[in-house]
């Protein structure tokens, strides 16, 4: 019997920094007063390239391009995008915030969609938890998005609150908007936010089983956290497609990465790339091929050596 494939997405974060930090169930939002330059709560191009080439020679997905707003200018944004497409040979999703047509155009030739942060498909709801992400912003940008002929996806949390008599909403709202993606993560509680409760796994998974039955077509992902990595073969008989939200590089090779590898199995699928087992690859070849500056390309490899390091600690 061929088993469906099933790999893991990992989102590439850009920065720490949002200058929005309001949403009531997010890390950030605990984290303004500590973080005021937005251009020092970035990453370095260097860190960022390392990641994607190791999520590429590991077989990852990258899952979007994923950080606050206002972290980098449009010129840098376009050459991490440019890079990026170089490293993976493909056009990647962004998750950065809302974009307007002209800024889109720029991106559009790295770019195969862009990735709208709903997070919670109750209208009440979502104005108390997003209040500095108003929808009508987020549609504005996909107007713009089937404008240019970028696809568009949603991320949306289960447990801020919503039941599941607002799936309706979520299904009209993916058939009004020809959504082709959808990322669903379970809330995890952060200290300092007023949640205190991930939503049980049986919720959560009727969310995706929902969502697959009126859809039978659209790119599902489902993201568990590392101590629930147990919900992963139970997301993917609901019918997600593929996996996230692991730290694969942390806990790289580790006993919860082996977990995560069997999760997939016994969720009945081919489980592509690996969490468990480094490449062997001559990784400085790797940096070498691309179109960036020797200064940046020294950089690169020296980030790439601290990170395989930590991941051979596994
Ligand atoms: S906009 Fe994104 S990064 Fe900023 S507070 Fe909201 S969820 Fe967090």
């Amino acid at each position: 019997m061929n088993l469906k494939t099933t790999f893991f997405e990992r989102a590439l974060f850009l920065s720490w920094y949002c200058s929005k930090a309001d949403c009531a169930f997010c890390y950030m939002s605990t984290q303004k007063n500590l973080i005021r330059n937005p251009r020092r709560a970035r990453r370095s191009f260097a860190s960022i390239f390392a990641e994607a080439i190791i999520s590429e020679a590991c077989g990852w997905q990258i899952e979007f391009l994923s950080g606050g707003y206002d972290s980098f200018s449009m010129d840098e944004l376009v050459f991490i995008a440019k890079t990026i497409r170089e490293i993976t040979g493909k056009k990647q999703w962004l998750n950065i915030g809302v974009l307007s047509k002209e800024e889109l155009s720029l991106l559009k030739p790295y770019t195969e969609g862009v990735v709208g942060a709903v997070e919670c498909i109750n209208p009440v709801i979502r104005r108390t938890v997003c209040p500095s992400k108003p929808l009508s912003e987020i549609l504005s940008c996909f107007s713009a998005c089937d404008e240019l002929g970028l696809k568009k996806g949603v991320t949306i949390i289960i447990g801020l609150g919503e039941t599941l008599k607002d799936f309706e909403r979520l299904e009209d709202f993916i058939r009004v908007n020809r959504i082709t993606r959808v990322t669903f993560y379970s809330l995890n509680p952060h200290r300092g936010t007023p949640f205190k409760y991930s939503p049980p796994i049986q919720y959560y998974e009727e969310w995706v089983k929902k969502t697959r039955r009126a859809f039978p077509n659209l790119w599902i992902t489902a993201g568990a956290w590392h101590d629930k990595t147990h919900y992963y073969s139970r997301l993917l008989r609901a019918g997600a497609d593929n996996i996230t939200k692991f730290p694969a590089i942390k806990l790289f090779g580790s006993r919860i990465a082996q977990e995560v590898e069997k999760q997939v199995s016994l969720g009945g699928r081919n489980f592509r790339g690996t969490l468990t087992r480094l490449p062997n690859i001559n990784w400085d070849e790797e940096v070498d091929k691309l179109g960036v500056g020797g200064e940046v390309k020294q950089e690169i490899k020296l980030k790439l050596r601290a990170y395989l390091q930590r991941m051979k600690q596994g």
